[in-house]
């Protein structure tokens, strides 16, 4: 069968995607032998399709954009850790400044002793969170 050049110019993007029958692309291939003009045409739709068609340099934005916002994402996470920590802190230290202890009538002391490993666990969560916040937040970019 024949194929007239226009039908050819309907089929060629099908063609180039390789979506196409078997039987479709076997008489593409025979009139791109005989045509030149239909030949120039695929080779003008590779030339442009494969320039715009290049996944990596299309995403490239995408992909540092997402890189950006994962790391606020990160930096955010770390100073609400800090920041809970921080209070976790401050209210250890205010609910020992508050309970200041007493001894019950059978001379046995009552005192927040639990706040003490509390505060320390929160001051050590906020060492380390500031830190890596500090290293994520100053840290330059990739690329
Ligand atoms: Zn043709």
């Amino acid at each position: 069968m024949n194929l007239s050049c226009d039908v050819i110019h309907d089929l060629l993007p099908l063609y180039y995607d390789k979506v196409c029958t078997d039987r479709t692309r076997d008489m593409v291939d025979e009139h791109l032998l005989s045509c030149d003009a239909c030949s120039r045409e695929l080779a003008d739709l590779q030339t442009r399709v494969g320039v715009s068609a290049d996944p990596s340099a299309e995403a490239a934005p995408l992909r540092a954009l997402a890189a950006l916002l994962r790391r606020r994402r990160r930096l955010a996470f770390l100073l609400g850790v800090f920041a809970v920590s921080v209070l976790g802190v401050a209210g250890c230290l205010i609910g020992l400044a508050t309970n200041p202890g007493w001894v019950d009538a059978d001379g046995l002391l009552h005192e927040p002793f639990a706040l003490i490993p509390l505060g320390w666990m929160f001051g050590l969560i906020a060492v380390v969170s500031g830190a890596a916040a500090l290293v994520v937040g100053t840290r330059k970019r990739a690329h």
